[in-house]
């Protein structure tokens, strides 16, 4: 096994990949920014190197700074967490090149996904289901446009092959409106992306987001760990996940499961990833893959007990998979709420000093999070502060344990969204379960409404 590790990332994820090498048996580097200088989880690792100041672009983007920081503190590998350079391929590229291992897929696979139009072409050619639309990127001339969105159907969503973040897309509902809403996607994609290719999709008006977790090594093996469930959203950002998805048929599950465990083994895929869908009607569409370990990889590990950190590392560094297919069994129901230093209602961000900290826990909770009475949340950077996973034998018992654990969970200092997952885990919609992706935000809108 590799001896030691650097982690480029911060935040919970940093602490968790440490946990995953401390029981490894691998020391670990961290690296920081200046701003996370006296995070207790720098001073947890064995080795901690400051690669910049707090701005992201001098520090957990620096890609030279952490090539240097690997090769004065001799790591062999490194670990990218989720964000930052985890799915950038020239990072990947210039990590092997270093000579050390990248904790995740080949540098040409994270390039094939992080383009839109290649992804979805390769997935197609995998037997994957995608959305229908324009066969890869759409064409200059107008009228075949026009052409293709007829092909389609209204609406359509005009999106860009390099974007991400829920940025690059537009949604077009009629066809006077089309060609210049393909014209400001493309000019838009050209400025955010330096890519001005765009492609066209059918708008799914109602789905759920519902995504398969994989694993795969270097050996051609590689299998699916369930679903999960991401509908509750607020514009695009995940706000609780949970696994499995409520009410979707396990038949439907095992046989979209396949597919992305045989596309894997088509494109050669290595280590942890996530195929994202878009599921409506009992059917699922492809989106995109996310070549990295998730934020949401908790839900995964509680139903199915496998160490989705630990095996992403242990197939970095040449191991077979250490489980089959027939050997994963899917036991209880895990929901996560992302706890997010912000006003629960206006979103508005909340850093600062946390004077009163007192985690929850009990029977089936985790707590993924780094921080601590006397820390203070920097504002340069994600707001989530910490990860409440609640389990249970059922989807009930897993609510319940999370209203007590959120009852518990006091943050003093700054503000936390803990009262909108306390509203959400009430609320009889989500408690039926199933919700589509726009749920969420149409509650904010219909409750900013009454307050008017
Ligand atoms: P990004 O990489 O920016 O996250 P995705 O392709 O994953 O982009 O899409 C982000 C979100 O946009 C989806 O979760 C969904 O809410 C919406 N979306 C994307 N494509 C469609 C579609 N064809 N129909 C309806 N909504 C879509």
């Amino acid at each position: 096994m590799f001896g030691k590790i650097l982690i480029a990332n911060r935040g919970e994820i940093a602490l968790r990949v440490q946990r995953a090498c401390r029981e490894l048996g691998i020391k670990t580097v961290v690296v920081h920014s200046e701003a996370d200088r006296e995070a207790k989880y720098v001073k947890l690792a064995d080795e901690s190197v400051c690669i910049g100041p707090a701005q992201s672009a001098l520090s957990y983007l620096n890609v030279p700074a952490i090539i240097s920081a690997a090769e004065v503190t001799d790591a062999e590998a490194i670990h990218p967490g989720y964000g930052f350079l985890s799915e950038n391929a020239d990072f990947a590229e210039r990590v092997e090149s270093s000579g050390f291992v990248f904790i995740g897929p080949k540098a040409e696979t994270i390039r094939l996904m992080g383009d839109k139009v290649s992804a979805k072409n390769a997935m197609k050619a995998s037997g994957v289901p995608c959305v229908p639309g324009s066969d890869g990127a759409l064409p200059e001339d107008p009228k075949e446009i026009v052409k293709i969105a007829r092909q389609v159907g209204y609406p359509v969503i005009i999106k860009a092959a390099g974007g991400g973040g829920g940025r690059g897309m537009r949604v077009v509902h009629t066809e006077a409106a089309l060609v210049n809403a393909v014209q400001m996607t493309r000019s838009e994609a050209q400025t955010a992306f330096g890519n001005p290719t765009v492609y066209m999709e059918k708008f799914l008006e109602n789905p759920r987001h519902v995504e398969i977790q994989v694993l795969a090594d270097q050996h051609g093996n590689a299998i699916y760990l369930g679903e999960r469930d991401c509908s509750m959203q607020r514009r695009h950002q995940k706000v609780i996940e949970e696994a499995p998805a409520p009410h979707i048929p396990a038949r439907l599950i095992s046989r979209i499961g396949e597919r992305c465990a045989d596309a894997c083994r088509k494109i050669g895929y290595r280590g942890a990833g996530t195929f994202e869908f878009l599921y409506e009607n009992g059917e699922f569409y492809f989106i995109e893959m996310n070549t990295r370990v998730q934020v949401e990889h908790p839900v995964t590990e509680a139903i199915t007990g496998v160490d989705i950190v630990q095996e992403q590392i242990r197939v970095a560094f040449g191991e077979k998979l250490r489980y089959r297919q027939k050997d994963i069994t899917f036991r209880g129901h895990a929901i996560e709420c992302r706890i997010n230093a912000e006003n629960p209602f206006t979103f508005v961000p909340s850093p600062g000093k946390i004077s009163f900290y007192h985690p929850p826990g009990g029977p089936g909770i985790r707590v993924d999070s780094h921080i601590y009475q006397g820390y203070t949340v920097p504002p340069h950077y994600d707001s989530m502060v910490a990860k409440v996973i609640a389990y249970g034998d059922t989807r009930e018992q897993a609510i319940r344990r999370m209203r007590i654990a959120l009852s518990e969970m006091t943050v003093e200092g700054i503000t936390t969204n803990i009262p909108l997952h306390q509203e959400l885990m009430h609320d009889a919609r989500f408690i039926e379960g199933g919700t589509s992706i726009h749920y969420l935000e149409k509650r904010l809108a219909e409750k900013s409404e009454v307050k008017k």
